[in-house]
């Protein structure tokens, strides 16, 4: 089974109410797949309990990468497994360069040592599909970077790690136009049959440029419906209502 699969996917936060309601997903390798749904859907939540967040309680149903149950790993066994998370690194770690962060996580994911030639090998053709330079690799992690700095970091995280799977959550917020095509440029450039990826967002911008192969909305805890690339041009023009009503319908 070469998938990322979310099996009837129940979670609380914890001590509170229900947030996800039986969530049903499967990304297989090599596709793109985006959720998009109106805030308070559940979107981010899920992207944490992939990542294995534990504010939150799952009380049923499995996450399954590769045919493997990942929910009782811990978050870096989970990266070992091919996972990558974008929102998994957002802490400012003072004292440590983007560079050495990166090395060590590469290490800490392959499980041996990462040569230094490989290393830098990597990270040049990833600065320049990223159009960057250099200077960013001896700046401390996140400390000081802009809003549009760390995005297009967590793509040079994704470029150097090369994961199998992606979960990346409102990787558009907070970037201009410009800057949204080089991290666009970034996913697109992984893009190929070793690797999936599931893109969260409520808007369709960032779809223009990462064209999904199946788009899911999600309304109260749930996937209420699946399509193509279509399906968020008419999210776009509509609105969310409709879905709503699909939800209710449905539950
Ligand atoms: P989305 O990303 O689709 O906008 P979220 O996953 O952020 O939705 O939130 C889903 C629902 O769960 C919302 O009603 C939100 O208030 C609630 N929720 C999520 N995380 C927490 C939390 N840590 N504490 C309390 N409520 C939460
Ligand atoms: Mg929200
Ligand atoms: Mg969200």
């Amino acid at each position: 089974a070469n998938q990322l699969e979310i099996k009837n996917l129940y979670a609380s936060i914890e001590g509170g109410e229900a947030i996800l309601k039986g969530v049903n997903l499967v990304v297989p390798k090599g596709q793109v797949h985006a959720i998009m749904g109106p805030n308070g859907a559940g979107k981010s939540t899920l992207g944490k309990i992939i990542a294995g967040d534990p504010s939150y309680t799952v009380e049923k149903g499995e996450i399954l990468v590769d045919g493997e149950n990942i929910l009782e790993m811990e978050p870096d066994e989970r990266a070992r497994k091919g996972l990558f998370l974008a929102f998994q690194y957002p802490v400012e770690v003072p004292g440590v360069t983007n560079a050495n962060f990166l090395r060590l996580a590469l290490q800490a994911k392959k499980g041996e040592e990462v040569g230094v030639m490989e290393f830098y090998g990597k990270l040049q053709k990833a600065l320049e599909v990223l159009e960057w330079d250099e200077s960013i690799l001896t700046r401390y992690l996140n400390d000081g970077f802009s809003g549009g700095e760390k995005k297009r970091n967590e793509i040079l995280q994704l470029m150097v790690l090369e994961p199998t799977y992606a979960i990346m959550d409102e990787t558009d917020s907070g970037l201009d136009i410009d800057a949204l095509k080089v991290v666009a440029k970034g996913v697109n450039a992984m893009r190929g049959p070793g690797f999936g990826a599931l893109v969260i967002t409520h808007y369709q911008r960032l779809l223009n440029y990462i064209v999904p192969d199946v788009v899911h909305v999600m309304v109260d805890g749930r996937i209420v419906t699946s399509g193509g690339p279509e399906l968020a041009l008419k999210l776009e023009a509509e609105g969310y209502e409709w879905v709503k009503e699909l939800a209710v319908a449905g539950s």
